[in-house]
């Protein structure tokens, strides 16, 4: 695929620019690039009316930093297959199958205007290898696909959540240690923790109420990933594990189900990010039902829903960052636009627009540590750019009406298919599965 040469100015003209470095909105504007990074933008009227370069007419429009999405799985294409049949047949791949179906979600995503995710388990089979030649190829524009920034092993402890994924099982702070600077050799980008049961807690069942890791160990997780710069991220549910973690020092609380007011208070003050991923029980709930779901897993998608609603309620109160993250991959969640539907959840919950675009643009740079590079149109950052229709600051939804996506610079095909031709190698063959399995 050609590149374009490295001084190319794009000339964005007539679109509202949204700026979420200050909460404000320029309308008019013209906003440049000039090879893979932004040069600038303001109002048209202070641009000459020639302008050099290519220009893109953007009445109507506005732009917004691409977008994260700071809790996905590629190795999870998110249909309805169920896990217990999904799982077995992704054990079963080759890693060249397995790169194909990685790399077919990080392109959903860009097309839906994700251009950055951080991917915080990998499948349930293969070699972290392959994600890292995933990342690499994306990298350097071999594959249509957003960024992708790698967990790699999540540390788990002996039988406790994730243990029969790629994993690392550890007991005791010197086996953390170890398995932090594991991860660390290998390249991973954050490091994260399973600190608790799959689901959060969940009414008639004590075990999922554990509080998997002792607070010695977190500490020792956190201690050597910070050592080594990376940010921890904890899947944690249920108050006393949130608890240990954040004190633990823990970059990120995932999910947090059973937040409290004393909870997001600490998180505010110790600056914890929350990533809420609102839309995986909200549309397990959703679509559960009509795909065969028990009536008591409905049940516990919705109380588990409404627990995270009701802690991001206080968390957004309380001026918790929030960070946007969705856990694409996991069952009714395909990559893309799902994150659209998240944000959507975080304005029901008594966000603005404005602090739903920050939460999956500045906010979530900061978490992933990159603020400095991406999730704002200062001048310098990289260009990676929504054009969407409408006004997402002041509906959310408007993501959605998607003209261009530019990344890099580089404006995305809409139909830009994947090199592999890796279209729904999962879903045909595990649907055929499904068939021939299903009684
Ligand atoms: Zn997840």
């Amino acid at each position: 695929m050609m590149r374009e040469p490295g001084h190319a100015r794009v000339n964005y003209v007539g679109a509202r620019v949204v700026d979420v470095v200050r909460s404000t909105v320029l309308e008019d504007a013209v906003l440049v690039t000039e090879g893979t990074r932004v040069s600038g933008f303001g109002r048209r009227a202070d641009y000459p009316r020639e302008l050099p370069g290519q220009v893109v007419d953007c009445t109507g429009a506005t732009i917004v930093p691409g977008l994260f999405n700071c809790h996905v799985h590629l190795a999870l294409d998110g249909d309805a297959t169920p896990y217990p049949i999904k799982l077995p047949y992704l054990r079963s791949l080759a890693e060249p199958d397995l790169f194909a179906i990685y790399a077919e979600q990080a392109r959903r995503n860009l097309l839906a205007g994700v251009t950055t995710v951080r991917d915080t388990h990998p499948g349930p089979g293969g070699q972290t290898t392959t994600y890292l030649v995933l990342q690499e190829a994306l990298r350097r524009g071999l594959l249509v696909g957003s960024r992708v920034y790698l967990s790699l092993r999540p540390l788990v402890v002996p039988g406790g959540h994730g243990t029969h994924w790629l994993s690392r099982a550890v007991s005791g702070a010197d086996e953390t240690v170890r398995a932090v600077r594991e991860n660390v050799a290998e390249g991973a980008n954050l490091i994260k923790l399973m600190t608790a049961f799959a689901w959060g807690p969940l009414p008639g069942k004590p075990e999922s109420w554990s509080r998997y890791f002792a607070p010695a160990e977190l500490r020792a997780a956190v201690d050597t990933a910070h050592g080594h710069g990376l940010p921890v991220a904890a899947h944690a549910h249920g108050t006393k594990a949130i608890l240990d973690c954040v004190a633990a020092g823990v970059d990120s609380i995932e999910h947090g189900t059973g937040l409290t007011p004393e909870l997001v208070e600490l998180m505010a003050q110790r600056g914890t990010f929350l990533v809420p991923t609102l839309a995986s029980y909200h549309n397990f709930h959703r679509a559960g039902p009509g795909h065969g779901e028990t009536d008591a897993r409905v049940g516990d998608s919705d109380y588990v829903r409404r627990r995270q609603r009701e802690g991001l309620e206080l968390a957004i109160r309380a001026g918790v960052r929030i960070a946007a993250g969705t856990d694409s991959g996991f069952v009714y969640l395909p990559h893309g636009d799902v994150i659209v539907d998240e944000l959507e959840l975080y304005v029901e919950c008594g966000m603005s627009p404005m602090g739903a675009l920050r939460s999956a643009t500045r906010t979530a740079a900061q978490l992933v540590g990159v603020v400095d590079e991406l999730g704002s149109l200062e001048p310098g950052m990289v260009a990676d750019l929504l054009v969407v229709d409408g006004a997402p600051d002041k509906e959310i939804t408007a993501l959605r009406a998607i003209r261009r996506v530019v990344k890099e610079g580089r404006a995305i095909e809409p139909d830009a298919g994947s090199p592999l031709n890796a279209e729904p190698l999962s879903r045909n063959v595990v649907r055929t599965e499904m068939q021939n399995t299903r009684p």
